[in-house]
């Protein structure tokens, strides 16, 4: 469906050249590896994850015997997804009442996620609360409010230049007054100042420990695909910043890089929870290694 639509790219980048050399080579040798190993690399999985990818082709082409690449496929799809198994994906955060911060640099998505989740939970019956904690951007409040309009969910706000502090304080306060199940907090991403952003982090932390310490915390950071490797460095940068428990991978439907997610997912240990296939609020999916594999090598 919408998942294999979305990867179209993506899976002619990876696929058409991988299926091109488990047809072009007669025997499986240095010469197969050594091309696939470029067709990985080309395709965003990074080095590090390509080589481990290899590494365990090799062991298992030995270990069956194989003789003919065209026998390759199958344990290829299946050596990635074992790559890119974490140590558990859960969403406790849906199913108790909590506060979700969303982080990320400028312009990865983070307010459309915000929307896009707010209208989900929305429509499963969920009270649920938006805060617009991205006060250096007035676009980022207005598209944020717009989206709690469309969803009819409430938002709190303040006026462009004002403290993230203080609308996260206001966003908590009324998260406890109406006893909302799940308040979205949009934030401001500059991380090129990694000191005020880890301090503006702490300093939202701070508010909700003390205002709200008995509340489930979760922290998502949103990476866009489209920027390929450069969306693995975020991660890893953000990661030292923040307590991350998990992904958002957006974009994936205009790219030809969303090999992105096997690197990210291979080398953090951190879950994908969430990728963005599109613009509608239905286009931010759970995320499933599986599922997304198999729609790449359909
Ligand atoms: P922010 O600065 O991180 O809050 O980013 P925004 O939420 O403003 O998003 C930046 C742009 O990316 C907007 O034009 C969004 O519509 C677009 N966008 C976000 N997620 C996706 C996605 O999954 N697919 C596509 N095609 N566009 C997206």
């Amino acid at each position: 469906g919408k998942l294999v639509k979305g990867l179209t790219k993506t899976r002619n980048n990876i696929v058409q050249g991988i299926d091109a050399i488990f047809s072009g080579f007669s025997s499986i040798d240095e010469d197969f590896y050594e091309e696939l190993e470029e067709i990985l690399i080309m395709a965003d999985l990074g080095v590090k994850t390509t080589t481990a990818i290899i590494e365990d082709l090799r062991a298992k082409v030995k270990e069956n015997k194989i003789k003919d690449p065209s026998e390759c496929r199958e344990l290829l799809i299946n050596t990635i997804k074992e790559q890119m198994t974490v140590a558990e994906t859960d969403y406790e955060f849906e199913n108790r009442k909590s506060i979700v911060l969303v982080i990320g640099v400028n312009g990865v998505g983070k307010t459309t996620t915000v929307g896009k989740l707010a209208g989900q939970y929305k429509a499963q019956g969920k009270k649920v609360i938006v805060a617009a904690a991205d006060t250096f951007r007035a676009a980022a409040i207005e598209q944020l409010t717009e989206w709690a309009n469309r969803a009819n969910v409430e938002i709190i706000s303040q006026k462009e230049g004002s403290d993230p502090a203080a609308v996260i304080y206001d966003a908590v306060t009324a998260f406890k007054a109406r006893n909302a199940d799940i308040l979205l907090c949009d934030t401001a991403g500059r991380l090129h100042n990694k000191k005020n952003l880890m301090e503006e982090l702490k300093k939202i932390n701070r508010i909700i420990d003390r205002e709200c310490p008995d509340i489930y915390r979760e922290t998502l950071v949103v990476l866009d695909s489209t920027t390929g490797q450069n969306a693995l460095a975020q991660a890893k940068e953000f990661n030292e910043v923040a307590d991350l428990s998990g992904i958002v991978l957006t974009k994936l439907d205009g790219t030809a890089k969303g090999g992105i997610a096997i690197a990210i997912q291979s080398e953090l240990n951190i879950p994908v929870k969430y990728i963005g296939i599109g613009e509608q609020i239905d286009d931010l999916q759970k995320f499933n290694a599986t599922d997304f594999v198999n729609a790449l090598f359909e």
